[in-house]
């Protein structure tokens, strides 16, 4: 970056390994269970979704570029992270969000709005061209010059950046090799199973219904991504409660007794389906309770606010 956008180095992450006490959850003892704390980055806002915007924000200095463009809903955690990172590295951002009529103000946008982020309320008709090259060109011209970065930092440099997760992974002692984590686009297993290769077997839980082009579309992220070496990995797709940011009954009872529990923040479109899906399978006895588990807090913690029923 140039002039007077160059701002001092933001130091990097440093999340831990925390293992989960032995004390049950509902019944269910989870002590072969242990978390990287992605949550606990450094930053505004800490997450996965910091490392999907890193390759693009290198590829945006070296374009000479600097406003960021993206998109999401009202609640993005995509968004946030995108916000956050520009205020943090000096890049004007413009959210392009779904929604114009009648999406409340929410606490997301608030912090978007307050780091600088640009807003542009689109109805959700015109938000479904997200990926037509005729609007991305008028997007193009209009914020000129930027660079567009896909919904959820789902391009190959998202992907790439996530391999860092992977490294981060790696340079902490842990001995489990079934590594878990939550899956929207795939964009963040794609660089695990890259990032982690052979060793490992990665397990990614779907936050989606019906995602049925999601193992394709982790196969052409993978595609462009270097190395040889990879993970072994597959995606439960049972694992959604009803739907993307649905939440049924049992989930919402598992989060409240797991936070209790363990004192350690989820939200339920991502972090908690996950855990709830460990939860179920090492109660069922699909799984065994004496093999370790190493599964990934994503962050996304922002999102806890929608949901009045975590105590906000
Ligand atoms: C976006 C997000 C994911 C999913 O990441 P993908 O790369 O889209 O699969 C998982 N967890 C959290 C908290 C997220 O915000």
């Amino acid at each position: 970056m140039n002039g007077p956008h160059r701002r001092a180095p933001v130091p990097a992450p440093q999340p831990a390994l925390t293992a989960l006490a032995a004390t049950p959850v509902l019944g269910v003892n989870l002590a072969n269970t242990t978390l990287l704390r992605l949550d606990q980055g450094g930053g505004l806002a800490p997450g996965n979704k910091h490392f999907k915007l890193s390759a693009n924000l290198d590829r945006a200095r070296q374009l000479g570029v600097s406003r960021l463009v993206s998109f999401g809903g009202a609640w993005s955690n995509h968004l946030h992270a995108l916000a956050a990172v520009g205020a943090e590295q000096g890049f004007a951002t413009v959210g392009i969000v779904r929604g114009d009529d009648g999406v409340a103000p929410t606490a997301m946008l608030a912090d978007a709005r307050r780091w600088g982020m640009h807003i542009v309320n689109v109805s959700r008709t015109q938000y479904r061209d997200r990926h037509d090259p005729a609007y991305l060109n008028r997007l193009r011209a209009r914020f000129a010059p930027c660079l567009l970065i896909p919904e959820g930092g789902a391009n190959p440099e998202g992907a790439r950046g996530c391999m860092a997760i992977a490294d981060l992974l790696k340079a902490r002692p842990h001995t489990a090799r079934h590594i878990l984590l939550p899956v929207g686009t795939g964009t963040t297993l794609a660089g695990l199973v890259a990032g982690l290769g052979a060793d490992y077997d990665i397990t990614g839980v779907a936050a989606l219904r019906g995602a049925a082009d999601l193992e394709q579309r982790v196969g052409q992220a993978l595609a462009s991504l270097p190395g040889e070496s990879r993970a072994r990995w597959r995606i439960l797709h049972d694992a959604h409660c009803g739907g993307f940011a649905r939440v049924d009954a049992g989930l919402r009872a598992f989060m409240l007794a797991f936070e209790a529990v363990h004192g350690i923040a989820l939200e339920p479109v991502y972090t908690g389906k996950m855990l709830y899906a460990i939860y179920r399978r090492l109660r069922s006895g699909e799984w065994r309770s004496d093999v370790p588990l190493l599964a990934i807090h994503t962050g996304g913690l922002q999102g806890r606010r929608g949901y009045g029923w975590l105590g906000g």
